[in-house]
């Protein structure tokens, strides 16, 4: 068969399943077999597949099928524009994200060498992208997950990028941790723990639950967090969150003990998606 028409019986199979993003999922599916670009795909329509690729293809487009994510079936994801390692372990960067990560470079720039923390890290979306573009920074990145640690390391190692990994159960252990940081930056477990089941499929069935779960109504590490992290941060430092969708007042509500110049920014769907504050000054 050839490409083309690998193609169509793929984007129709995927739609049938439900996919709201057939076109785009397959082609993405097939560069990764033929490991091509796009563009390869258009001018050469007409080119034989092998049966070996073809039925690589064909396995991975079942795997679409019932829900799996592009970037767990070629495992990688790009995240400001740096390509990053994922798998079953962590969840796959989100754009949304990107917002906290710029928040974050703003933060760093014109600082002499900040260091900065990010909290649940999972891929080392943010500690990677922060150490990459920002790199006169000192970054950190703790999560619970072994599998993420390892996959944040590899991330750094990859972008050559400086992170300094370790383990941590924020819930229990950030009290104790005795370092100080000038920017603490965190997408932690943010859903409803109830409403993980009913989410979309690829996310419900794929992506591990310890990353999503916020306990019952999705704010408990943020709770925890805005407690703890004062004492952990410089004079001047600063906390930063992403949050989901409709949770930005509550959390600011439990900054505002500890943090001044409180600011919440929108993500491009117009959802408030990151909080952030300055710590105040002790009297
Ligand atoms: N944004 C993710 C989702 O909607 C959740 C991320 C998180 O819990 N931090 O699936």
């Amino acid at each position: 068969m050839v490409i083309g028409d690998c193609l169509v019986e793929a984007v129709s199979y995927l739609r049938e399943a439900g996919d709201d993003t057939a076109f785009l999922d397959a082609r993405a599916l097939i560069c990764h077999v033929l490991d091509c670009d796009m563009l390869y795909l258009t001018v050469h329509r007409d080119e034989l597949m092998d049966d070996k690729a073809a039925q690589l293809f064909r396995d991975l487009i079942n795997r679409r099928g019932t829900g799996e994510p592009v970037a767990q079936l070629v495992r990688h994801k790009e995240f400001m524009s740096i390509d990053f390692y994922v798998d079953e372990r962590v969840l796959v960067p989100r754009p949304d994200t990107e917002h906290l990560a710029e928040y974050a470079l703003e933060f760093c720039q014109g600082r002499k060498a900040p260091r900065v923390l990010d909290l649940c890290t999972g891929s080392g979306a943010l500690a990677v992208s922060i150490a990459h573009y920002a790199p006169h920074s000192r970054v950190f990145a703790a999560d619970i997950s072994d599998g993420a640690l390892e996959i944040c390391a590899k991330n750094a190692k990859k972008n050559s990028a400086e992170v300094t990994v370790f383990r941590m159960d924020v819930l229990t252990e950030l009290a104790t941790h005795d370092q100080t940081y000038d920017l603490i930056v965190s997408n932690p477990p943010y859903i409803e723990h109830d409403v993980i089941a009913s989410l979309d499929k690829d996310v419900a069935m794929f992506e591990p639950h310890l990353a999503l779960d916020g306990g019952e109504d999705g704010l408990d590490f943020y709770r925890v967090l805005a407690k703890e992290c004062p004492l952990l941060l410089s004079d001047g430092g600063s906390l930063a969150f992403e949050v989901g969708i409709g949770q930005a007042d509550s959390v600011a509500e439990m900054m505002r003990e500890s943090f001044c110049d409180i600011e919440i920014r929108k993500d491009y769907a117009g959802i408030e998606r990151v909080v952030y504050g300055i710590k105040k000054a002790s009297d």
